[in-house]
């Protein structure tokens, strides 16, 4: 297919998994040498309060701006960085290019939360927590305006090392999310020792919540189990009024989704940050 589409626009790598393997090898090699050529990006989706309507936070969201195929979005290249390995040096670029940018906000008076994206690899790495001081300290960032979000998945991998990472995280001060809830597996007995601050209820959740009696129940539910280990909820993927009043009315604090933003380039968020609007 991604012969037939031809080689301009990003449909060249649409579908990585089917690819061809000198397509692989060519996107791979693009790819290792994207951090250092500047073709890699930070968006930020506003995070929304239902309750004040004002921005709580944002998530910086990776894209890649080819020379020639254009913006990549995250979903196109992140599986092959964790294939290859090549994650490591992008995650650790999101990381140090958030901490800049939310230093350099949080100079200008308007100091907010910027959550990064962790991959399993990097969650794995017994250097991250070093790593993540060493970046905020380099920014000179305060780390409670960093968060990380980590998925279920990664969380439940290796428990007892999630656990140990983890507490070296909030000992910090930064802010630990868990994203994509109730996609993956957690029982609730190991959810409990995990020192999170956040959870983050998938967007496939959110999706129906306002038609559909039993997603409208499930969510209800998820937002009880935040709730019960006292944890932030945060919905993700809000595209409409009505699934906003139901969240709203089920007790959700903190939104994010296409209705309120949808992910931004810098200048584009700096400026909704700065112009205090609220949306709700
Ligand atoms: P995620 O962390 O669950 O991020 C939310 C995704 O949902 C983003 O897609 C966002 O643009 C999209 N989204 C937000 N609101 C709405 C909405 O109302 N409707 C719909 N349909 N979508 C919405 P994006 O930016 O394409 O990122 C996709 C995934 O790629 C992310 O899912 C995350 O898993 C991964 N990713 C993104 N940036 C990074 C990164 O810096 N590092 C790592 N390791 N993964 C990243
Ligand atoms: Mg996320
Ligand atoms: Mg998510
Ligand atoms: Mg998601």
């Amino acid at each position: 297919r991604a012969k037939k589409e031809g080689r301009s626009g990003f449909q060249f790598y649409a579908e990585s998994m089917n690819e061809s393997a000198s397509e692989r090898l060519r996107m791979e090699h693009d790819l290792r040498l994207a951090p250092e050529r500047g073709e890699l990006i930070l968006y930020y989706q506003p995070q929304i309060s239902l309750t004040t309507g004002e921005i709580t936070g944002a998530e910086a969201l990776v894209r890649w701006r080819h020379p020639q195929h254009g913006l990549i979005p995250p979903d196109r290249f992140i599986p092959l960085a964790e294939e290859t390995g090549l994650i490591v040096s992008i995650g650790d670029w999101v990381l140090g290019e958030a901490c800049r940018q939310a230093a350099i906000w949080s100079d200008a008076k308007r100091p907010v939360r910027i959550a990064v994206n962790v991959s399993a690899r990097q969650f794995a790495q017994e250097t991250l927590t070093r790593r993540v001081q060493e970046t905020l300290a380099a920014h000179g960032l305060d780390a409670s305006l960093l968060g990380l979000e980590l998925t279920e998945g990664m969380l439940m991998h290796n428990r007892a090392q999630s656990v140990q990472t983890m507490h070296g995280m909030k000992a910090l001060g930064v802010e630990l999310s868990v994203d994509d809830f109730g996609m993956g597996y957690s029982s609730l007995a190991y959810l409990r020792d995990f020192p999170l601050d956040v959870l983050k209820i998938d967007r496939s959740f959110v999706l129906r919540v306002a038609e559909d009696r039993t997603d409208r129940a499930l969510v209800e539910t998820l937002i009880g189990l935040g709730r019960a280990l006292e944890l932030t909820v945060v919905a993700e993927g809000v595209e409409t009024e009505s699934q906003s009043q139901c969240l709203k009315d089920l007790g959700c604090e903190i939104v994010q989704g296409y209705l309120f933003s949808r992910p931004l380039p810098p200048d584009q968020f700096e400026a909704r940050l700065l112009s205090g609007e609220r949306v709700t």
